[in-house]
């Protein structure tokens, strides 16, 4: 999809000469060393070929981000995962706002089938649209504020999706329930099958703060963040 122009090579040289030739996106399966120019605000959303909104990236991590926005560079986006019956709504009360947008799976659910034990083609669609709306509003450019909701942070399109919104400086909040908690509940079978993997998968709120601060002094050493890995340096709108 030949959609971007070539970037000057003198501009190449500049961005690497600042911010060094090492991929800035590091989402799963990074190749570490940069081979193409990627734009911090999408080209497609009229980022410039600018030593400020370019960045070194490699193939695999250009091809995997797509347009996506890195969180507050467009829409600010929030990601609240928990095992199967956290209580997202009462998480989310007090968090969202009047103008928020909400992508929650156990919602889309609800809005298609209210009965108790949706069928699996119900569930299907559920995660379709749960997808569809991921994909767009993740490429959004406008300053919304977005929250999506869901259990497992992975699909069959992103097996790691946790591994991707640190990437892209999503604010992650995990909403822990004790396992025995969420095995005492009259589980479905799928339910059951989906807390497995989720506890299997050990998601606490500090390992997922350790790696944010982590990524947030890497986007700071890239000119992204400020520093002490607060939100400021954000382009205004
Ligand atoms: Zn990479």
């Amino acid at each position: 999809m030949p959609r971007r122009q070539t970037v000057d090579p003198l501009i190449r040289a500049q961005v690497i000469a600042a911010w060094g030739n090492q991929c800035w996106l590091g989402m799963p399966g990074c190749r570490i060393t940069a081979t193409e120019d990627d734009h911090i605000i999408p080209y497609a959303h009229g980022g410039k070929d600018t030593v400020t909104n370019l960045r070194r990236a490699c193939k695999h991590c250009n091809a995997a981000r797509q347009d996506r926005v890195l969180s507050g560079y467009g829409a600010t986006l929030h990601a609240v995962i928990g095992p199967p019956r956290a209580d997202f709504t009462g998480y989310l009360t007090g968090l969202v706002g009047r103008d928020s947008v909400v992508v929650s799976f156990d919602s889309l659910i609800r809005d298609i089938y209210p009965p108790a034990g949706p069928p699996d083609g119900v569930r299907l669609a559920a995660a379709m649209a749960w997808d569809g709306a991921y994909r767009a509003l993740a490429k959004c450019g406008q300053p919304l504020d977005i929250w999506l909701v869901r259990t497992l942070p992975r699909s069959r399109r992103h097996p790691d999706m946790l591994g991707e919104w640190l990437a892209l400086d999503y604010d992650i909040h995990v909403v822990e329930t004790p396992a025995d908690a969420t095995f005492d509940l009259d589980l479905t079978p799928r339910e059951y099958r989906a807390a497995q993997q989720w506890y299997a998968m050990r998601i606490t709120q500090r390992m997922v703060d350790a790696r944010a601060l982590q990524r947030r002094q890497r986007l700071a050493s890239l000119g992204l963040r400020a520093s002490d890995g607060q939100t400021a340096g954000r382009p205004a709108w």
